[in-house]
């Protein structure tokens, strides 16, 4: 295969300046031709009128067109240009499908596309365009994601130089489309792509919880308004005009799968929520990130390493426009190398689409670079010289960036070490390492707030004051850690159990969603490992419990929970001890 571009000049015919194209096509033993325009100019008239001579004077219905917020030419940026890439392929199969009205209807369309790519034959790769920006994303992502292993997807969503400018639209000869999708096919058994992402961005701090959302809308982070997270950390105000530029250079960084997803933010509304370029879940980990440009060079590095083996013939660069704002006048700094290895072409996006090849899951990126090698056949024997970012220019002024981007990283580092080791202590009991009395009582309480079934199960040992006359209190305190070990094997298996220490040797167990006959029998199984059990210095012990199944919600009366399982301890008690009662409210 071969790629080939042209800057289109407007006072040039288009025929002529694709002349060369022709010419190469007519020469080589070429299959099919496929166009790629990425537009800076968001004129609809104009784009499509390009689209038609293009369809004339090269002879293939294969054109897809795209806005774009920068356009990438052998690996440099122009601004506000007319691209065109022509890739020739010698024996590989390349189709356009088309979905229209996606919009309101993700789900059908996420099932039409995935039955579509899984009805061609040695389909490699597909590439989504559309103005993913505007639509729910989530859902029809979740149906692609099911299609067949193997197939790898790649794509980006048009726009503009603005940001919230209307100019998120794809074209082609027959018009612009704002609520289409275009997707280019590649099938042949002597394909082959290596796509990945580079990222680089740092998280920033401590994690917060998603706790509200619904799409692209983040509402809650961590029961709060999202926007408070900006104005406590970085003093960026909801109020203050264009805050979402400066909520851009601190994008979120959201963890799912083990896959990291930056999303930048577009707007901040009044009651403190955000809209996203990126749809985020309810129960993600979600951090501020802050651009480390040796980060981001180093992963650039990496990707430009793995694509050297791979030996490409051609490279699509598809980076997101906040990369661009990001460098300033050094956005060419990470792109220019991939132009050194192949003949690179691409556009700046609204947010980038890939494939996890191993889970198979579709997803969706913001303030990322997707670069795809392609090549037919198989790969040359020569070995390409190694290619690495120049970031020399940034050595001057950028360093001291570097320095204190750097110190913030560690200091972060040992800040959160220290949290984690704080919240350690704050939550358990020392001598056991199980939950202290304030924190299980907590995870009870919440359970039972909950609407769901729960099971309590407290135990006291029995005669444990003739084990400390006896033997002494480390032995007592042995014993105790002793009892823990077991009681933490006791509920391996069982999904949210949790144990604390009640005071003294009195403990209680938290089993979320199982009913009374479960609990019975998680209760004798206890008894009897504690009882079969042999302690060091003393050998044989027993305990006693008292257990309760309650259903969660509005009006259960806590106290009387806690209440009448005590007193289900207490009836064990005297009933001869090493036994177990079930208590009633
Ligand atoms: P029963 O079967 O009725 O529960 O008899 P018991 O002897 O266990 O009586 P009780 O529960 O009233 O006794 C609690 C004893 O546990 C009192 C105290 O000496 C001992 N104890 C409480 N906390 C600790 C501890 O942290 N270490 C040690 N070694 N002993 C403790
Ligand atoms: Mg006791
Ligand atoms: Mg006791």
């Amino acid at each position: 295969m071969k790629q080939m571009l042209v800057e289109l000049n407007l006072n040039v015919p288009i025929a002529e300046q694709m002349a060369e194209i022709v010419r190469e096509r007519q020469a080589g033993d070429y299959r099919c031709l496929l166009l790629h325009v990425f537009s800076g100019i968001p004129d609809e008239a104009l784009v499509v009128s390009v689209c038609r001579e293009l369809e004339a004077c090269c002879d293939t219905k294969l054109i897809v067109g795209s806005m774009s917020a920068g356009e990438i030419k052998d690996g440099r940026m122009i601004r506000r240009g007319l691209l065109v890439s022509a890739m020739l392929f010698e024996n590989s199969e390349v189709g356009i499908l088309r979905f229209d009205d996606v919009k309101g209807n993700e789900v059908t369309t996420g099932i039409r596309i995935r039955e579509a790519l899984d009805a061609i034959e040695d389909l490699q790769a597909a590439e989504m365009l559309f103005p993913g920006t505007e639509m729910d994303t989530e859902h029809m992502y979740a149906e692609i994601s099911g299609c067949r292993m193997g197939i790898r997807i790649f794509g980006g969503y048009p726009g503009g130089h603005k940001l919230n400018s209307p100019e998120h639209f794809i074209f082609d000869a027959t018009g612009a489309m704002y609520n289409s999708m275009l997707i280019v096919t590649y099938a042949g058994k002597d394909l082959h792509f290596d796509m990945d992402k580079s990222i680089g961005w740092v998280p920033l701090g401590m994690p917060f919880k998603v706790t509200r959302a619904q799409g692209k809308h983040l509402i809650e982070l961590d029961g709060r308004p999202a926007a408070e997270v900006y104005e406590k950390f970085l003093q960026i105000d909801r109020k203050e005009h264009d805050n979402a530029e400066e909520a851009f250079e601190f994008p979120l960084m959201a963890r799912q799968n083990g896959e990291e997803r930056l999303r930048s933010v577009v707007h901040i509304e009044e009651d403190g929520s955000f809209w996203l370029h990126g749809f985020v879940t309810e129960g993600m980990d979600i951090n501020l990130t802050y651009g480390d440009p040796s980060n981001i060079v180093e992963k650039v590095n990496e990707r430009l390493e793995a694509l050297r083996r791979f030996k490409p013939q051609a490279v699509l660069l598809y980076s997101c426009v906040v990369r661009k704002t990001f460098w300033e006048g050094f956005v060419d700094m990470e792109m220019a190398p991939f132009a050194q290895m192949c003949c690179t072409s691409g556009f700046h996006t609204w947010g980038e689409i890939l494939r996890n090849e191993r889970t198979g899951e579709l997803g969706e990126n913001n303030i990322t670079m997707l670069s795809i090698g392609i090549r037919e056949g198989d790969a040359p024997e020569a070995e390409l010289p190694e290619i690495r970012v120049d970031d020399t220019v940034l050595q001057g002024q950028a360093s001291v960036l570097r320095r204190l981007t750097r110190l913030v990283y560690t200091t972060m580092g040992e800040l959160q070490r220290a949290h984690n080791k704080l919240k350690f202590m704050a939550e358990r009991d020392a001598l056991t390492g199980l939950y202290n009395r304030g924190k299980i009582e907590q995870l009870i309480n919440d359970a039972l707030d909950g609407e769901g079934q729960v099971s309590l199960a407290m135990l006291d040992l029995d005669f444990f004051k003739k084990i400390n006359d006896n033997h002494g209190h480390d032995v007592g305190d042995m014993t105790l850690q002793e009892i823990a070990g077991i009681m933490n094997t006791s509920v391996i298996g069982y999904e949210g159990a949790q144990i604390g220490r009640w005071g003294g040797e009195e403990f209680f167990i938290l089993l979320p969603e199982m009913d009374e006959e479960k609990v019975m029998a998680f209760a004798e199984r206890l008894r009897r490992a504690v009882d079969r059990h042999i302690f060091p210095h003393i050998g044989h012990l027993t305990i006693s419990q008292g257990i309760i199944t309650v259903t969660g919600g509005g009006d259960l009366d806590r106290m009387a929970v806690y209440k009448a399982v005590d007193d289900a301890l207490y009836r064990a008690k005297e009933d001869g001890r090493n036994t177990i009662k079930r208590a009633a409210l």
